[in-house]
């Protein structure tokens, strides 16, 4: 059985990087490492739209985030957490394990954050030190409005935005310095279509400047630690490689593409997808603002979406997910992020189609990838 991860992390990765990576490893403190490391900490700087450093640690994404946490506040700070989802609910509990005091603004899920709430927050208590927030919640397929949340957050002094852009660097735009985002952290198992086991983190000046004043216990991820090390093009610690490896020819094949076509291919797969599912006669869970790194969607009334992940994955190869928590059986998920073309959409779309009809459910078949086939082709 040929076999199509369409998931929202960890995505395809391409040949050419499978290759690159499988070359004979090299030592990380030989001299060959220096411009294989330079090269890629200026290309990240690129893809961050940022002029300091982007730190390159070895874990999943959330190292990254709990990293932000613990260099920046001290036990007792308080902070602003916007809360739409899994990932969300992911930023409320790294504070509540560091004994940081969050406040949560509580998102019902499938919608995005109102700025205004924020603006809210941040006006009645000023002492809030940090704002988190997901670009991409991947959990419900919303974006949050980092721009607009940007603007607000800019305004107090000693305040940063914290924003989590597993989902969001690489598929939508989030120009860092431009935008006046404090910390933008990402992962390698998305849309930099790598395995699992880097994590990524760049902070803002203003954000470097509460590094100095933080005092929660940290040690492996020491950003300070971090920085001084790969201004010499080194980390602080044994580096992942063979992922740093591929991540070089990511980050070539990403500049030849282009971040305005990268942005661009992402959007109108995305709309293939929304629409293509529409055309089926499915509703989207998140209407109003949805993140072009994946789809959620209703399963028809009265059927478990577990039912039609678990066909689509054990029957047709095709690996979607399903909903987390209160939607779990309600809504699945297709991911189109990363290494994903407008073949992988259709891939997606029939699949969601075959599994609908083999579970007895009526509607106009072939419709969705129809929808699909006349958005990509324009
Ligand atoms: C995947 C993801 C994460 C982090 O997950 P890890 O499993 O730690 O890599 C965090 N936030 C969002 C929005 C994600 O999509």
């Amino acid at each position: 059985m040929k076999r199509y991860l369409l998931t929202p992390g960890p995505t395809m990765i391409a040949p050419e990087t499978l290759l690159e990576m499988a070359k004979p490893i090299i030592h990380h403190r030989a001299p060959e490492f220096i411009p294989l490391m330079e090269e890629v900490r200026e290309n990240l700087k690129w893809l961050f739209g940022t002029k300091n450093e982007v730190l390159v640690l070895a874990a999943s994404g959330t190292g990254a985030m709990e990293g932000a946490v613990t260099n920046t506040l001290s036990s007792g700070d308080k902070a602003l957490v916007v809360d739409g989802g899994k990932f969300g609910e992911r930023w409320v509990n790294i504070c509540k394990a560091y004994g940081v005091n969050a406040k949560v603004i509580k998102v019902e899920w499938g919608q995005a954050v109102a700025p205004e709430a924020v603006e809210k927050a941040l006006s009645e208590d000023p002492e809030i030190k940090a704002v988190f927030i997901q670009a991409s919640e991947t959990s419900t397929g919303v974006m949050h409005p980092t721009k607009e949340i940007a603007d607000i957050v800019k305004k107090y002094e000693n305040t940063i935005l914290v924003v989590d852009g597993i989902t969001g660097v690489g598929v939508f735009p989030l120009p860092m310095d431009e935008w006046g985002i404090d910390i933008l952290v990402t992962g390698s198992q998305k849309a930099l279509m790598l395995p699992p086991g880097l994590a990524f983190a760049a902070l803002s000046d203003k954000a470097w400047k509460m590094v100095e004043n933080s005092k929660l216990p940290k040690f492996y991820f020491d950003f300070k630690k971090e920085l001084k090390n790969i201004k010499d093009n080194q980390t602080a610690y044994t580096p992942a490689v063979s992922l740093i490896i591929g991540l070089s020819q990511v980050l070539r094949e990403m500049k030849k593409e282009g971040l305005d076509n990268i942005y661009k291919r992402h959007a109108r797969l995305a709309e293939a997808t929304r629409e293509g599912a529409k055309a089926i006669g499915l509703k989207l869970f998140a209407p109003t603002s949805p993140s072009n790194a994946v789809t959620a969607v209703y399963a028809p009334e009265g059927m478990d979406a577990g039912k039609i992940v678990k066909f689509c994955r054990d029957r047709l190869g095709v690996t979607i997910t399903g909903g987390q928590d209160h939607v779990k059986g309600k809504i699945f998920r297709i991911a189109h992020l990363g290494y994903y073309d407008r073949f992988d959409v259709i891939v997606a779309l029939s699949a969601i189609e075959f599994a609908l009809k083999a579970l007895g459910h009526q509607f106009d078949f072939g419709a969705g990838v129809k929808k699909a086939m006349e958005i990509l082709a324009e």
